[in-house]
C-alpha cells in the first residue's frame, strides 16, 4: 500500500496519525482553477491558477506517462517537497499525481526573479542589500540541507526577490526534468543556456554526450550547491555570469581543469571575492557549509561600513570582455 511504502523510514517509526501520507498532498486536478501561462520552462509550462486562492501549477510534459519509473520519481520529488517550511523556499501546496496529469502546486512568487533584477532590468544592487540577498539564500539553502535535500538547480532563475524577501524555487526538481519531453535529444549533449557556469567541476567532468543528465550519473551533493551559490555570489556582485560569451566548450574545459572566472578586475574587496574562491573550490570537501557562508556573511558588511557607510560597490564593467 503506498500509504506506507511511500514513507520514508524516519516517519514509519512515528505514530500514524503523525505521518504525513502521499495522498494527502494530492490534489485532484479537476480542482484546479488554470488561468494563463506564466512562461515556459524545460519541464512544462508553469500557470497562473487558483486553488483556494492564487497558485502556480507546474504541468510536467512527460515522455511516458505509464512508466512506473517516471511516476516514482516525480513521487519521490513529491514527498520531499512537503518536508519544505522556510520563509525562504517557495510554498509547496500539493500536486496531481494521477498520470497524465502530473503537476505541481505552488504559492505564487510575486516579483521577479533575481534573474530578471540582474540580467534583464541590469539593476545594480548595494553591498548591503546584495549581502540580505545572499544571507536569505543561504538560509533557504542551508535548511534545505538539513533536511537532506539537494537543490541541484540552485540559479539566479530560480531564485524570486521582492520588497527584500528572497524566495527559492525548483528544488529538487532535476531529476523530474530529465525525464521530461524535448530534454533527450540524439547523441549529443543538451546544455540549457546559462546552467554550465552553476555546475560544479565534478559535475560538469562527469557530463557525457549521448545521454541526458541524470541524477544517477552527476555527482550532485551539498558541495555542488555550493559551488552554485558562488555564482549566484557572482552575479549579484558582477552583474555577469561568469565566463560571460564563452563557448560551452571553452566553460566545459576551463572548469573542467579546475580554471576559474578572473576576479582581477573586479573591484571588490579581498572577503568579498574570498567567499567566492571558496564556494568555487575544485575539490568538492573544500567548500564551506552555507552555515559557514553565512557567518562570513555576517562579518562583511560591519568590516565594509566601518571603511565607509552604504558604500555601493562599483564593479568595473571593463572585466566583461
Ligand atoms: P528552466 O526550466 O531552465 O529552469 P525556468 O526557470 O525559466 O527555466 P520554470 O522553472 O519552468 O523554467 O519556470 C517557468 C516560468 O514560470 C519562469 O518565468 C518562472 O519565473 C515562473 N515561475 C516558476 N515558478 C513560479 C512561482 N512559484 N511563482 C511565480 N512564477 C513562477
Amino acid at each position: 500500500d503506498s500509504q506506507v511504502s511511500d514513507m520514508d523510514p524516519n516517519e514509519r517509526s512515528w505514530p500514524r496519525q503523525n505521518s504525513l501520507s502521499l495522498r494527502e498532498w494530492d490534489i485532484p486536478f479537476d480542482e484546479l482553477q488554470i488561468e494563463e501561462t506564466i512562461g515556459v520552462g524545460r519541464f512544462g509550462v508553469v500557470y497562473k491558477g487558483n486553488w483556494h486562492g492564487s497558485v502556480a501549477i507546474k504541468m510536467l510534459n512527460m515522455d511516458d506517462m505509464d512508466d512506473k519509473k517516471t511516476l516514482e520519481t516525480f513521487k519521490q520529488e513529491v514527498a520531499n517537497f512537503r518536508k519544505t517550511r522556510h520563509e525562504n523556499l517557495v510554498l509547496f501546496m500539493g500536486a496531481c499525481m494521477k498520470p497524465p496529469r502530473l503537476a505541481i502546486v505552488t504559492s505564487l512568487c510575486k516579483g521577479m526573479t533575481l534573474y530578471k533584477h540582474i540580467h534583464v532590468r541590469k539593476e545594480k544592487f548595494n553591498l548591503s542589500r546584495t549581502i540580505r540577498i545572499a544571507q536569505q539564500v543561504c538560509q533557504g539553502m542551508g535548511y534545505l540541507h538539513a533536511r537532506e535535500i539537494l537543490h541541484k538547480d540552485l540559479k539566479t532563475k530560480n531564485i524570486f526577490y521582492e520588497n527584500g524577501k528572497v524566495v527559492i524555487t525548483d528544488f529538487g526538481l532535476f531529476s523530474v526534468t530529465k525525464l521530461c519531453q524535448g530534454n533527450r535529444k540524439g547523441d549529443w549533449l543538451t546544455i540549457p543556456k546559462g546552467w554550465l557556469c552553476y555546475l560544479a567541476p565534478e559535475v560538469i567532468r562527469s557530463l557525457k554526450a549521448g545521454n541526458q543528465p541524470d541524477d544517477t550519473d552527476l555527482p550532485f551533493s551539498t558541495a555542488s550547491d555550493v559551488y552554485a551559490f558562488g555564482t549566484v555570489w557572482y552575479e549579484l556582485l558582477y552583474g555577469e555570469w561568469p565566463f560571460h560569451g564563452q563557448p560551452p566548450e571553452g566553460i566545459i574545459w576551463q572548469v573542467g581543469k579546475g580554471m576559474k572566472q578572473p576576479l582581477t578586475n573586479i573591484q571588490a574587496s579581498q572577503d568579498v571575492k574570498d567567499i567566492l574562491m571558496a564556494c568555487w573550490a575544485y575539490k568538492p570537501v573544500e567548500r564551506p557549509h552555507f552555515g559557514n557562508i553565512q557567518s562570513t556573511l555576517l562579518k562583511l558588511p560591519k568590516k565594509r561600513l566601518a571603511r565607509s557607510p552604504s558604500h555601493p560597490i562599483h564593479l568595473s564593467r571593463s572585466a566583461e570582455s
